[in-house]
């Protein structure tokens, strides 16, 4: 089953992380089938819809952030904590109406989004939902940092992250996307992290126009302490559980779920989305099935089967 929002949320403003622009944004139902797609409302264009797909991402733009590019040109900028959020809430079909080139990046995490989708409500569509199930593992690494795909048996989407940084040292841990409620309790609220170092650094040369103390947890290089004010969200491993935010978001961009175990060490956006083209190029590597409202997909799955059989 698809499912989309009951109603339009309220609007949520903010600053763009890269841009610094203030932009009001609100997300309103869409049809079944209509996948996650943004409007660019302060643009008198002839196309103004950017989709939230993989082949949409700006490779040469995404080593930061996420860049999706329409056909003509027109982008929509840092889109993954909010795609984070509609994946972590089980959305399927959305209209995102923006007034900006950037999503705003509210505290750096996904809390404020899954807030708004879930007090909008969700609604059941009719027809089955379509999903990506993994059927042999695929990978794709980059120097030190690897990630991968891998079969699982559950019709779930399964993460394994682990990461390291100077100070911080390393962190793992695994998560499993299965209700709303587990993602809003266990992942959304976790912000955007980076070494103090990094941070001066990109102020310095005009980058992260938009970054401040409120909207990301700032971590002192020495030892991966918070920097002065700032504190771990009760989570001594806030960092990973914000990669894994990250991750949910990257992997929304397949357009659909997918059914299968990610395993990612020193990953981020642009590995994750190397990792989905990789995926794309091998048919034999995944299949995609449809879900029917209230049958396992193996169910449907055996009941394909024994169709074929007759
Ligand atoms: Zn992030």
């Amino acid at each position: 089953m698809q499912h989309t929002l009951k109603t339009a949320t309220s609007t949520i403003e903010g600053v763009g992380l890269h841009t610094g622009a203030t932009v009001a944004l609100r997300i309103l139902p869409a049809v079944p089938d209509t996948g996650i797609r943004f409007v660019r409302t302060d643009l008198r264009v002839v196309d103004s819809y950017v989709p939230a797909i993989y082949d949409a991402v700006d490779t040469s733009a995404s080593r930061l952030c996420t860049m999706l590019r329409n056909a003509t040109g027109v982008t929509v900028q840092t889109p993954e904590h909010l795609m984070a959020a509609l994946a972590g809430c089980g959305i399927d079909n959305a209209l995102i109406e923006i007034n900006g080139p950037e999503v705003p990046l509210m505290d750096g995490s996904s809390k404020l989004f899954a807030e708004a989708i879930l007090q909008a409500g969700r609604k059941i569509q009719p027809g089955s939902r379509a999903a990506i199930r993994i059927l042999k593992p695929v990978q794709v690494v980059d120097g030190d940092k690897k990630a991968e795909f891998i079969p699982t048996e559950r019709p779930l989407l399964e993460i394994d992250f682990s990461i390291e940084f100077p100070g911080l040292g390393s962190q793992r841990r695994q998560f499993v996307l299965d209700e709303p409620e587990t993602f809003t309790s266990e992942i959304a609220p976790a912000r955007t992290f980076t070494l103090r170092s990094i941070a001066e650094a990109m102020k310095a040369r005009g980058a992260v126009k938009g970054g401040s103390l409120e909207n990301a947890l700032v971590l002192n290089d020495e030892d991966g302490t918070p920097y002065q004010g700032q504190f771990m969200n009760g989570w001594q491993d806030e960092p990973v559980r914000h990669k894994i935010l990250d991750a949910v978001g990257d992997l929304a961009l397949a357009g659909m779920p997918i059914y299968g175990r990610l395993v990612t060490e020193r990953g981020g956006h642009a590995l994750t989305n190397t990792l989905l083209r990789a995926l794309f190029d091998r048919p034999d590597a995944f299949s995609i099935v449809r879900d029917i409202a209230g049958i396992p997909i193996s169910g449907v799955e055996k009941r394909l089967a024994g169709a074929e059989a007759h």
